[in-house]
């Protein structure tokens, strides 16, 4: 029994096909992650049931059943039309990545992988259990389990699983003081993914417009008195987390050995450096559950641009987040130097990725 805005409502299952969906969180694999590792826990592994009734298998007695062959397979459920997870590519056919040594278009997505893709009916069977552990991207897949009597397909069932990080929320974009003078500016939107502003629960989100202005306090404190700094700020994660695969090429060949695709075959993916764009691969590892965002060494120019006269030096970034972390006595940001950006970590959140490493 559950109640929705004060209503009482009487939850009959109406067929015993088993869930029809489960949500996971996305893991994180040592293949394409070096020095990083899947959950410790089992929040990225699940069990789907699948049950075949007389009226599914209306030809087939109990003892027939061993004459029956379950086939599963797992594939994307969503489209352009839907792409909650913004993990979708609408024209994914113009990038190709090399799937066991072939050129391939379009670059296969993750999709998980399940404990079996064939399984016999026993006699009197009429419930298969088959194990879901997610992929590295978040999104909605399909579990789809086909029935074969004496090998002539009968019917299929299917379940959905929702692979996704708990808890993130968009981070406004644009951030103005009570003066209406801008204080940060989240940019980075590119035709591979829209949504890049998710954080993790309102705590991040508050923490990074805090930080924002104690960004803005060190600049001017350090330059003349220059309270004119806007914070660029980029790439926290995906909607729904998991990888945040960017589609950039890379100076370095990227080769990941041990996926399946949604039948179980195995098979290698290689994205040459310089040539192939980097879809559904790493790299942005730390990007995955709203606890990570990067900061511009530039101002913005209010318009999306830098304003390549106005840096922030590494100190002057350290200084804001060393003042911000002495009021609650607590390294609640932590920060890094990357290439032509500081990478800001906010340590008061879930961290789903444990043990966590850069
Ligand atoms: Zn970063």
């Amino acid at each position: 029994m559950v109640f929705l805005q004060g209503c009482e409502i009487d939850i009959e299952p109406t067929s015993i096909s088993g869930p029809t969906a489960i949500t996971l969180r996305p893991n994180k694999f040592t293949d394409v992650t070096m020095n990083e590792y899947i959950y410790s826990d089992t929040g990225g592994v699940g069990v789907l049931n699948f049950v075949y009734t007389e009226n599914d298998l209306p030809q087939v007695s109990n003892e027939e059943l061993p004459n029956v062959e379950i086939r599963f397979r797992i594939e994307p459920a969503d489209g352009i039309e839907n792409d909650p997870a913004n993990n979708v590519l609408s024209n994914g056919y113009a990038y190709s990545a090399k799937v066991n040594g072939t050129l391939t278009s379009p670059i296969p997505r993750p999709v998980g992988r399940l404990s079996n893709y064939v399984v016999r009916l026993e006699k009197d069977q009429r419930i298969v259990s088959v194990g879901y552990t997610a992929s590295d991207v978040s999104g909605i897949y399909r579990v789809i389990g086909e029935a074969y009597y004496k090998g002539s397909f009968v019917t299929a069932k299917t379940s959905m699983v929702y692979v996704k990080i708990p808890d993130l929320r968009e981070f406004d974009r644009k951030g103005y003081d009570s003066y209406k003078k801008m204080l940060w500016n989240f940019v980075g939107q590119t035709e591979f993914h829209i949504s890049n502003n998710y954080v993790q629960s309102n705590k991040v989100g508050y923490a990074l417009s805090d930080i924002a202005i104690y960004i803005i306090g060190a600049y001017a404190k350090n330059h003349n008195g220059d309270s004119n700094f806007i914070v660029r700020m980029t790439d926290a994660s995906l909607p729904w987390g998991g990888m945040f695969w960017i589609g950039y090429t890379s100076s370095k060949d990227l080769i990941i050995y041990d996926r399946v695709d949604g039948y179980g075959n195995p098979y290698t993916i290689t994205y040459d450096a310089y040539v192939h764009k980097r879809v559904y691969a790493p790299p942005h590892r730390t990007h995955r559950d709203g606890r990570n965002v990067d900061i511009s060494s530039y101002s913005d120019d209010g318009s999306g641009n830098k304003d390549t006269s106005k840096y922030l030096s590494f100190d002057d970034i350290q200084e804001a987040v060393s003042n911000y972390n002495k009021i609650p006595h607590m390294e609640v940001w932590s920060v890094i130097e990357e290439a032509d950006h500081y990478h800001l970590t906010c340590n008061i959140a879930s961290n789903y990725y444990y043990p966590y490493e850069y």
